[in-house]
């Protein structure tokens, strides 16, 4: 039997259908895992090509994909977030296909884990402490610098990411992670004993940011795509907008950003797969705040072609399966998306103006990811965006004008949840 890719992602994921599209162009056999619990299984039997996993539970995971891949042979893994990059990892290293080792998955994973890997490598990370939440928040409010942000270890999407400017700040911000932590909204993720019960305190690091996109094969760093991130993000939430490449920052900063993505990808162990590094340009240059062993994020992926007309997840698929794939380049247009930012909670009713900014120059599509009637909730709480507009054209700054400009167009008609008496 030909061998299947093994695609994992989590419960809401925006990216399995462009998944499935890149493996069905590249002719691979695609088995979905999902994290579905015991009894759903039960009741509705795994589906053919469907593979039900407790994501919760990695080592029993990997040892149901081992299983499974007995029947059906398994040729590649590729993961799309944090949580099933290391049941992943734990399969494929059990089944002989290359991966990241289990362990760097787990520190690149977890925020904490991974400052202190990339601190004793000697590379720049803001500086961090860490403070369980038994702790409260009032002696670590005296101890702390300011600005500094809080966080909590393993969400993502800038979820529960606040700054503090002051004391009452921190005692607040704390209060509100504490919740987001304590709520039912958190996805399944590995139950360890640390990552939901302490909260990771950081310097604000001044300066703006960028995203860096890239492929490991065997230690070595590709770089697909370098993003500027053109909107300040200065908190206190830190909701990402404008993603637009290629960057407009000077070639030595370029170069100086995929160096040191690639010494903080060492530092972890990465070795072999996507990789998603986010960095801040100080004044004393880059500073890596986040390497993650997956490819971009949302639908943001769709910004970005290779060669003629690869997408990012077809190099993904590829790679996973040990198809041979050349280095492809990034097609030379500028590119770049706009996610839709939640301006505030409610029910959402409609986006009108659809049209118009559709038709703005450079926009190539609009996609409302949250249905109508759905309730929407803006950071630090939120988990999604309302959706993502794409737009390429000659050069970066024209992207990014002509994102602004269909934003601009849009009437977001968000209403109470709850009827107001
Ligand atoms: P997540 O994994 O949820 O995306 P990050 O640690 O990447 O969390 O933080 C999300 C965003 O918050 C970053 O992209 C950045 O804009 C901001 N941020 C996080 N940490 C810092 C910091 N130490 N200094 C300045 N900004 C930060
Ligand atoms: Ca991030």
């Amino acid at each position: 039997m030909e061998p299947s890719l093994l695609l994992l992602v989590p419960l809401r994921s925006y990216r399995t259908e462009d998944f499935l599209a890149a493996a069905s162009r590249l002719g691979v056999p695609v088995v979905v895992g999902s994290d579905l619990c015991h009894a759903v299984e039960e009741r509705f039997g795994a589906k053919a090509g469907e593979l039900a996993l407790d994501y919760r539970r990695p080592t029993r995971a990997a040892s149901r994909v081992v299983e499974f891949a007995a029947e059906r042979p398994i040729g590649g893994i590729v993961a799309t977030d944090e949580g099933t990059a290391i049941i992943a990892a734990l399969s494929a290293s059990r089944l002989g296909l290359s991966h990241n080792p289990p362990e760097a998955t787990r520190r690149a994973g977890n925020k904490h884990l991974q400052r202190q890997a990339l601190l004793a490598a000697g590379l720049p990370v803001p500086p961090f402490s860490l403070h369980p939440l038994a702790h409260g928040p009032e002696r670590a409010a005296r101890e702390v610098p300011y600005p500094c942000v809080l966080k909590p270890l393993v969400l993502s999407a800038s979820r529960g990411v606040i700054r503090a400017d002051d004391p009452a700040g921190f005692v607040a911000a704390w209060r509100r992670i504490e919740a987001i932590l304590q709520g039912a909204r958190v996805e399944r993720r590995p139950k360890d004993e640390e990552s939901g019960r302490a909260i990771l305190v950081e310097g604000f690091v001044v300066g703006s940011e960028v995203a860096l996109e890239g492929l490991l094969r065997a230690g070595e760093l590709e770089v697909l795509a370098l993003f500027d991130k053109p909107d300040p993000l200065d908190g206190p939430y830190f909701e990402e907008t404008l993603y637009v490449t290629p960057s407009r920052h000077p070639g030595r900063v370029q170069r100086e950003v995929a160096s040191l993505v690639a010494r903080a990808a060492r530092a972890l162990g990465l070795v072999e797969g996507p990789l998603h590094a986010e960095l801040r340009l100080s004044e004393e240059g880059p500073v890596v705040l986040e390497v993650a062993a997956r490819s971009i994020g949302g639908l943001c992926s769709r910004t970005l072609r290779f060669g003629a007309g690869i997408s990012l997840e077809e190099l993904v698929v590829a790679h996973a399966m040990g198809l041979p794939t050349s280095r492809f380049a990034r097609e030379d247009r500028a590119a770049g998306v706009m996610m839709l930012p939640i301006p505030h909670g409610g029910i959402l009713r409609g986006v009108a103006g659809l049209e118009r900014a559709r038709a703005v120059e450079g926009i190539e599509e609009i996609v409302i990811t949250v249905p109508e009637g759905r309730e929407v909730l803006p950071l630090p709480e939120g988990d999604a965006y309302l959706g993502f507009a794409f737009a390429r054209g000659e050069r970066p700054e024209s992207v990014e004008a002509s994102l602004r400009q269909a934003h601009a167009l849009l009437e977001i008609d968000i209403r109470p949840a709850l009827p107001t008496v």
